[in-house]
């Protein structure tokens, strides 16, 4: 059994490559310049085309052919225009290209199919996407993720050593170039295990050299090269100012970086197009003054999750920082400050991460099989059988132990033999007559993954049982599974209230993989080879909020063309749905009507972001907190209307800055004003949800209360058994907060009030009565026809008549209700 090894950093600023095998640790120098990182930087030049810091030392020279931080942009329509060849190219590609010169840095002349790379916790699923295809660009046959926070644990609790007798908990601290990120964690002397985990993906030390250019250098400048607006050009394509916008940025980062040493520092100018030298000093408490905001954010985030996670500072051990903007003092200080944690600046904060994924690699099996690297061959491998369910086997897959105990129950009882063998021959038990509990005692080699294979065989001595999958991984610290950054979900219709609405199907924070099967009926019909399709958007982000506040990944698309029957409304829909640890999602659907199965039909979109559709996006949340801020139940409710107009004026902060970016804004200004709306509307969304569900709560109990008020007068035995039933969860789906289930129970309510309420039919008096006011009916004649009927049957006592007669009057009256619409397009198909 092969383990993967190779562990890479795919950094916004910079990227890294190491190597983890047999209790080693190597991390791969650039054989230029021997340095271990590689800036993340992509130079075209005609044919040429330069990777790494050479690329980066082109960017003041050449900005226009010279593409940084596009891992940004990952996943996203977005393409870069490279002058000097004349094309666009995906931020794909730029990784891509980024990948394959790390590959150069290996030394020992092995080929490289397959490794682990690195993302922020907080990517989404089409970020995650994206990431493997580059990997698959730079030719690799599989590509693992792993969450860099999980990484850069890895590297501290390797690195260290740790000896911990009790479980603690740590905060990872991950300020990086591009990305913020910061994750709990839960390590015991064995493993650790993400608790939970948040980010920024558009919060890193490239903003902040903006702001020195925006705020400190462009006031400054502004006089001296007689210019206005100076920060608008810089951002607008094929401005001759850019050219000196990337001169600045650099400068910008140079500066950042001294302050981290200096009190203070000068910022020089050179512009020779307008004969400009000139130099800036900013000092360290400018600078911090600066920076104050952003790293307050941070701070935030921590908080969420501790508050998040029900914990406070004294729960937490330490707070581990990584990425390079925590070598800012300020930032360490502040950290320290606010949350009142000890911080650990022990790693190498540019490194950890990558030496993590190493570590990570170093344990992982591979999972590529021979013939995904070579064309088959005739040999026959030898054939595991360890599917055969003969045996229950219990190990312990990490251990800082150097002997670890398998134990095995057969289901069956067999007389025979066992034998157990370390894959390098170091360890095996020779044949070992069976017992009903077998426990073996394995030797282990040190610092790396043991592999064992058991046989059982019979008397006979024939094998009735293999199993080559028993790896266990000694000293290093390994990880018990990544986490879900959010939820996944189904849009689906809800029919009642006429909207879509979301459906979790994974909960943020399960540990991957995960797999599940759900079902649903059809809500519309879908006739063979008709036109008509039956499309399932997937939707990453809160399962109880709006659909438009959550990210849309893709979707499941069935079309009439491709079915062998017409899908009729409301027959089942098998979904099999599932998650890779890598996060390669699956869906497979099953149409129970029309017996056919459909794989692999989940479609990954890229993520497209129109200025106009954000605009109106928040134009139609600022009108409905308008409304609410306008209601007069919420006039005296001030720290609700504060909350609202918080949001309120967050948006209409952000509208402006959408109407300042120019259409071809070459900036990754959008898709940051994207993610901060969706925030938003989450937050109005979690607002107004807590407001409907009271109200929600309110009508339910009502409705109880009725129901009871009408069996008192009743008595029936039956109905009070039903509404027994529909309380009985009553504490549970109240404490819930999901509405739907609360609407549900609503609605069952009202049905046991409407059958009480016409069982009895002297009830039907009033409601006569009501009707033989009216005088709308299209066919007044036969109303009155009907309408005397009733005032005899009502002499005479004949109730059931009067009761028939409300039927039927009611039925003549013009229908004013709401269509239900179930053949609209728009809508989903499920619900
Ligand atoms: P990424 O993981 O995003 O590639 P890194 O963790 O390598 O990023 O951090 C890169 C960022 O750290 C850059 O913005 C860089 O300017 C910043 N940085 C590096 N060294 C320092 C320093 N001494 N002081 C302040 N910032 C620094
Ligand atoms: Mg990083």
């Amino acid at each position: 059994m092969k383990t993967i090894n190779f562990g890479i950093d795919l950094g916004t600023t910079n990227s890294l490559i190491a190597k983890y095998e047999n209790g080693l640790l190597e991390v791969f120098k650039n054989p230029i310049g021997q340095k271990q990182t590689l800036a993340s930087a992509v130079a075209f030049r005609g044919s040429r085309i330069l990777v790494g810091d050479k690329a980066r030392d082109l960017l003041e020279k050449d900005p226009l052919n010279v593409f940084t931080c596009f891992k940004r942009k990952m996943g996203t329509t977005d393409r870069y225009f490279a002058k000097s060849i004349n094309k666009d190219v995906s931020p794909i590609e730029l990784s891509a290209y980024v990948l394959k010169e790390l590959k150069n840095f290996i030394h020992t002349g092995e080929e490289l199919h397959e490794a682990v790379i690195t993302i922020p916790s907080s990517f989404d699923t089409i970020q995650s996407n994206a990431t493997k295809t580059a990997g698959q660009e730079a030719g690799f046959k599989k590509v693992y993720l792993l969450q860099e926070p999980i990484a850069a644990s890895l590297a501290f609790a390797n690195k260290n050593n740790l000896e911990l007798n009790e479980t603690k908990k740590w905060l990872i601290y991950d300020f990086g170039g591009g990305t913020f990120d910061v994750a709990l964690l839960e390590i015991n002397e064995r493993e650790m295990n993400v608790l939970d985990n948040e980010g920024d993906n558009f919060l890193g030390g490239m903003d902040i050299d903006n702001l020195i250019i925006e705020k400190l250098l462009v006031p400054k400048l502004e006089p001296i090269l007689n210019e206005t607006k100076l920060w608008d050009k810089f951002k607008e394509p094929n401005n001759p100012l850019q050219k000196l916008y990337f001169e600045l940025l650099f400068r910008a980062e140079e500066a950042k970086k001294e302050l981290s040493r200096f009190e203070t520092t000068e910022i020089d100018i050179d512009y020779p197009e307008k004969d400009i030298y000139t130099s800036i000093e900013v000092t360290r408490d400018g600078f911090n003054n600066l920076l104050a905001p952003l790293v307050e954010h941070t701070i935030n985030f921590c908080k969420k999750i501790l508050n998040n996670n029900n914990l406070i500072s004294t729960d937490i051990e330490k707070i581990i920082m990584v990425g390079g903007s925590t070598l800012i003092p300020y930032v360490r200080e502040q950290v320290e400050k606010n949350l009142n944690i000890i911080i650990d600046t022990s790693v190498d904060p540019t490194a950890a991460v990558g030496i993590g994924a190493a570590y990570y690699a170093g344990s992982k099996i591979s999972a590529l099989k021979p013939e995904d690297i070579k064309p088959p061959t005739t040999n026959q491998t030898e054939v595991s059988t360890s599917t055969q369910p003969l045996v229950n086997l219990i190990f312990e897959k990490n251990t800082k132990d150097t002997e670890e105990l398998l134990a095995f129950k057969l289901n069956s009882s067999l007389q025979g033999f066992y034998r157990v063998i370390r894959k390098d021959g170091g360890f095996d038990t020779g044949l070992v007559t069976l017992q009903d509990n077998v426990n073996v005692f394995v030797d282990l080699l040190e610092g790396q993954v043991n592999s064992f294979s058991l046989k059982i065989y019979n008397s006979n001595q024939d094998v009735v049982y293999t199993n080559n999958d028993i790896h266990i991984n000694q000293g290093k610290y390994n990880i018990q599974g990544q986490l879900l950054p959010n939820d996944i979900c189904l849009e689906i219709d809800d029919i009642q209230y006429n909207v879509t609405r979301l459906e979790a199907i994974f909960n943020k924070n399960s540990v991957l993989p995960l797999k599940k099967t759900i079902y649903k009926s059809a809500s519309k019909t879908i006739l063979k080879d008709s036109d008509d399709k039956l499309q399932i958007n997937i939707v990453e982000g809160d399962g109880n909020g709006l659909p438009s506040s959550g990210l849309s990944i893709g979707y499941i698309e069935i079309t009439g063309k491709e079915l062998e029957q017409d899908l009729i409304k409301g027959t089942d829909i098998e979904l099999n749905i599932s998650v890779s640890e890598s996060r390669d999602i699956d869906v497979d659907i099953f149409l129970t009507s029309c017996d056919q199965e459909f794989s692999n039909s989940f479609k990954p979109t890229e993520r497209y972001i129109s200025n106009s559709k954000m605009e109106n996006e928040i134009r139609v949340v600022t009108q409905k907190i308008e409304r609410e801020i306008a209601k007069p139940e919420n006039a005296e409710n001030y720290e609700l209307l504060q909350k609202f107009k918080n949001i309120e004026h967050a948006l209409i902060e952000l509208q402006i800055e959408l109407s300042l970016l120019v259409d071809n804004d070459i900036t990754d200004a959008k898709f940051k004003i994207d993610n901060q709306k969706r925030s938003l509307i989450q937050k109005y969304d979690l607002l107004t949800r807590h407001k409907e569900l009271d109200n929600d709560i309110e009508e339910y109990k009502n409705n109880v209360l009725a129901v009871k008020q009408v069996l008192a007068e009743s008595g029936s035995e039956y109905y009070m058994a039903e509404l027994n039933k529909v309380i009985a969860n009553e504490k549970t789906f109240i404490n819930s907060g999901n509405k739907y289930l609360i609407r549900s129970k609503i609605e069952e309510l009202r049905v046991i009030r409407n059958a009480i309420f016409t069982a009895d039919d002297s009830n039907f008096i009033g409601p006569f009565f009501h009707y033989k006011t009216l005088d709308n009916y299209p066919d007044q004649q036969k109303a009155n026809i009907l309408i005397a009927e009733g005032d005899k049957a009502l002499e005479n006592k004949q109730y059931k008549v009067v009761k028939q007669v409300v039927y039927q009057l009611a039925s003549m009256l013009p229908d004013d209700k709401p269509k239900t619409s179930f053949n609209n397009q728009d809508k989903t198909g499920l619900s």
